[in-house]
């Protein structure tokens, strides 16, 4: 991710590094680059409009002006933008709350759901020492239940089983119920994706929130998707009271859009990365490290 953001953006800011003095036509000039650097690693343009205003307004201000290392202060400013930008210190799951604490799992089909949900199980149990339960209320493809029974049995995760002619709502509270009986700390709830956004899917996803009560709804989105993946995600955070996103396939995003546009578009945080097929290809986001990977 971020190839060829942080080519571009060494380019520019390199000259500033040794920089004894920067006029507002320095300045000027370095914004312009980094903000067609943004555009062109498809950043949504409000996003890229609000980032340049900011670090422009305090390029302009004091602390460049009396700064021994006028170049390196800038190029400070940009760092923090960033971070910023996607959220500050980065939020984790939220999983404090009377257990079994219920994630529930939102995205288009193929954006990488019932990988992800594999991904954090595996995760919560090697990394946070949860016992976990999954379950699909898929019931539009059986072979997505399949593939997540696959998916526990690899992560040691139990799995509840579920077919195709129940009620997902239904699933989802004897999921809840085995979990409760079963004393397990987390019951992850991987849901039906369509190709496209509809009222169908909105209205089923709605109602298994209603019965789940998850303290986490995560929207799971390809990155390679770009700009669009926050534009999806901010759909769905009108739709439904989502908690953080999941972005995924940013092992095959060469530029990054999405991660740099999700937090703005939608007021919600990332809170993992998928990056790569494997089912320990998971990353959780802590902005200030992926701030240093852009910048190199
Ligand atoms: P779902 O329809 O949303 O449940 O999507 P799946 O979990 O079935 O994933 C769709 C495809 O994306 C599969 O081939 C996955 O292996 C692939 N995939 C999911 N996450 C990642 C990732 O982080 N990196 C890569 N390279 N592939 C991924």
């Amino acid at each position: 991710m971020f190839d060829s953001l942080t080519e571009r953006l060494n380019k520019t800011l390199k000259d500033l590094r040794g920089q004894g003095r920067l006029t507002e036509d320095n300045i000027r000039d370095t914004l312009r680059e980094v903000r067609m650097a943004l555009l062109e690693a498809d950043v949504a343009l409000p996003v890229v409009k609000d980032f340049i205003e900011h670090v422009r307004s305090r390029a302009l201000g004091e602390e460049v002006s009396t700064s021994l290392t006028p170049g390196q202060a800038l190029i400070k400013i940009v760092r923090e933008e960033l971070v910023r930008l996607m959220g500050d210190d980065g939020e984790g799951l939220n999983l404090n709350t009377r257990p079994p604490a219920v994630i529930l799992m939102a995205g288009l089909q193929g954006s990488g759901k019932t990988t992800s949900t594999g991904k954090l199980a595996r995760w919560l149990q090697e990394r946070e020492k949860k016992s976990v339960m999954v379950v699909s209320t898929d019931i539009y493809r059986p072979a997505a239940i399949d593939q997540l029974e696959t998916v526990a049995e690899k992560a040691g995760a139990a799995f509840h089983p579920s077919s195709s002619d129940q009620d997902p709502a239904d699933i989802a509270a004897g999921a809840l119920q085995a979990a409760r009986t079963g004393h397990k700390d987390v019951l992850i709830i991987d849901t039906a994706g369509r190709l496209h956004v509809d009222e169908g899917m909105m209205d089923e996803v709605r109602r298994l929130h209603e019965v789940a009560e998850p303290v986490e709804t995560l929207f799971v989105v390809d990155s390679m998707t770009g700009q669009d993946a926050a534009n999806t995600a901010r759909a769905f955070a009108d739709a439904l009271p989502l908690t953080g996103v999941v972005l995924t396939k940013t092992d095959g995003d060469a530029r990054g859009g999405a991660a740099l546009s999700v937090r703005h578009t939608t007021g919600r945080p990332i809170k993992f990365l998928g990056t790569g097929e494997k089912d320990d290809a998971l990353e959780p986001f802590h902005p200030d490290r992926i701030a240093q990977r852009i910048l190199g």
